[in-house]
């Protein structure tokens, strides 16, 4: 079987996975672009970035990623870290129009572009347990408007959840990622 001691994998399909690639980098991992199962092999841990949901759901059924990524993460083989968007894909039920087919691997609710269109988005500094202080950016984010009691709530903004994990699977509405901030990753390589 392949070697899967720590290489960090980025779904490349879409979206935002460059600044995912350049706080990796700048962490000094071992780091993969992921677009196909045999991508995804390599790999230890996954990043699902922000983008559109509705498009990367259908590109994760149409590169054959669907799959592997449930296989390894059923068989508890692959950590998923997956960011606004990506967030989205993980939970287990979507709201709103056009939802993707989730991957449905933490148990919440969450509600696409619950704060409005692009205008709406915003900076926010957030407090994130085990961390502190994180600046972040919420981009047409969605709103975790449900979890399960499984699910750890590790950050939260005007009272919603933002940052939330389940095991090995965890999911932010907001961007770290575009700030340059490598809190977040870093804490996502510890789990
Ligand atoms: N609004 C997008 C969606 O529903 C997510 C936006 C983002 O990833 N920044 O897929």
């Amino acid at each position: 079987m392949e070697n899967h001691l720590m290489i960090i994998g980025v779904l490349a399909l879409q979206g935002d996975f460059a600044e995912h690639m350049a706080v990796l980098h700048a962490l000094n991992v071992e780091v993969r672009e992921v677009r196909t199962p045999e991508d995804l092999a390599e790999c230890s841990h996954l990043i699902i970035p922000g983008g559109e949901s509705t498009v990367m759901g259908k590109l994760l059924t149409s590169s054959g990623i669907r799959p592997a990524i449930l296989k390894r993460a059923t068989e508890g083989t692959l950590a998923i870290f997956g960011t606004c968007a990506g967030a989205i894909l993980l939970a287990q039920e979507i709201l709103g129009k056009n939802a993707p087919e989730e991957l449905g691997l933490i148990d919440m609710t969450i509600d696409r572009n619950a704060y409005g269109t692009q205008l709406q988005s915003f900076h926010a500094d957030i407090v994130v347990t085990d961390i502190g202080t994180v600046p972040v950016a919420f981009i047409r984010a969605p709103k975790i408007t449900r979890v399960g009691k499984d699910v750890e709530i590790l950050a939260s903004c005007d009272g919603n959840p933002v940052l939330v994990r389940q095991g090995r699977f965890l999911a932010s509405t907001c961007h770290p990622e575009v700030r340059g901030e490598a809190a977040v990753h870093r804490y996502f390589l510890n789990m």
